[in-house]
């Protein structure tokens, strides 16, 4: 039986795996629950599966009855700090904490491609491992379980290594997204403090007022972004968090502000890490403040090899049909710790629909809304293509 055919013969347990996990969200590096009925969905299919040290990952590695290479699968488990306002019937329980970007679908899709591939275990040309992890929203979780060896739990380096993530809007539900190069950008947070002198705000010619220069630095980024960088090689820099102040009559001493900045290239981060701490202190210096502008990297760009992504887009067409398969025009300004591993292993990270029924994609509540719907009915697809990728990837050698 095809590999299509048998993921929809178990999409009711997909699916009910999904929605215990959905049910109880848990967010961070330490997801107790969520691990524990990974390990139940797993248990006693061959797999030599550990558990994370500093973390609740789980890696289970399949060994084929075949030599060949080894691939990895890569499923993120955790969940968002969102309440959620679904009402479906498998909502969160947890005030606070939601499956709200689907991580609960791609648990449970891995853990289904798991009992596929174990099924085929005596003919498989090689070892799959399958990298169950925590913390992929803003935790670096990849980037802990890689520390940990998973990219060495096979005891060779994988030859490829695949991700799938849904998405509530966008795309119409069953199609697939990914594209060679950038796919997705480099996240990373700029902490800035402008400090100055307090005093009575009816004689700020007696202080040292930080809030216009704070204010100017927020204009002056947004000039940075499009006068320093390639249209074609593009940057956002958005401020998320302004603070200072707590009286209309008081001048403060200090004020500070948050910012992302997003970039798709080595060459543009570079320039920011180096660019925004200049202009920030050269503006508090005209001023006779001083500030400090604390740039922090966090999330890489995540770069799909380009014979990668066009042998997933050759795997979604061979499945499911050319019609099911499209080829991202452009990257997504989001950020995924997929991009530590594949830094080291090439791979594809591949975006698919799983907007509702009766929803339009293009209006759908997305990715971290607390009203995003992610439908079951991605599921089945989802798992065969986790599989479809190891299966075919290996039969390549
Ligand atoms: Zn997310
Ligand atoms: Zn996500």
């Amino acid at each position: 039986m095809p590999v299509r055919d048998e993921a929809a013969r178990i999409a009711g347990w997909i699916a009910e795996l999904r929605h215990a996990i959905h049910r109880e969200p848990e967010i961070g590096l330490h997801l107790p629950r969520t691990q524990a009925r990974v390990l139940g969905a797993l248990d006693g299919l061959p797999l030599e599966i550990s558990t994370g040290r500093g973390l609740s990952s789980v890696t289970a590695v399949l060994r084929g009855g075949r030599p060949g290479p080894a691939v990895l699968l890569r499923g993120d488990m955790d969940a968002l700090p969102v309440t959620e306002e679904t009402r479906l019937p498998y909502a969160s329980v947890i005030p606070g904490a939601m499956h709200a970007c689907g991580h609960d679908l791609h648990t449970a899709m891995l853990a289904g491609a798991a009992r596929l591939l174990c099924a085929r275990q005596a003919d498989l040309p090689g070892t799959v491992i399958f990298m169950f992890q925590p913390g992929e929203e803003g935790y670096a979780g990849a980037r802990h379980m890689i520390s940990e060896g998973v990219l060495d739990a096979a005891g060779e380096r994988p030859a490829a290594a695949y991700a799938l993530h849904v998405a509530s809007g966008r795309l119409p539900c069953g199609v697939f997204s990914t594209r060679a190069g950038p796919m997705l950008a480099a996240a990373d947070q700029i902490t800035i403090t402008v400090r100055g002198r307090g005093g009575h705000a009816s004689q700020p010619h007696l202080a040292a007022d930080p809030i216009p220069a704070a204010c100017e630095m927020v204009i002056a980024l947004q000039t940075l972004v499009t006068r320093h960088f390639d249209v074609f090689d593009p940057v956002v820099i958005t401020v998320g968090s302004f603070h200072a102040g707590t009286a209309d009559n008081v001048i403060p001493d200090e004020a500070t502000f948050l910012a992302t900045a997003r970039s798709f290239s080595r060459e543009s981060r570079g320039a920011l890490a180096e660019l925004v701490p200049r202009l920030i202190g050269d503006i508090a210096r005209a001023h006779g403040l001083t500030a400090e502008a604390d740039y922090t990297r966090e999330y890489p760009v995540t770069v799909n090899d380009a014979g990668e992504a066009a042998f997933a887009g050759d795997v979604i067409a061979g499945v499911f049909g050319a019609e099911r398969g499209r080829v991202a025009e452009f990257p997504l300004t989001g950020a995924e710790d997929f991009s530590f591993v594949l830094e080291q292993v090439p791979g594809a990270f591949v975006l698919l629909g799983a907007c509702p029924p009766g929803q339009d994609p293009a209006t759908a509540p997305t990715n971290h809304s607390a009203v995003a719907v992610f439908d079951d009915a991605a599921l089945a697809d989802g798992t065969a293509l986790y599989a479809e990728l190891a299966l075919r990837r290996l039969a390549r050698g």
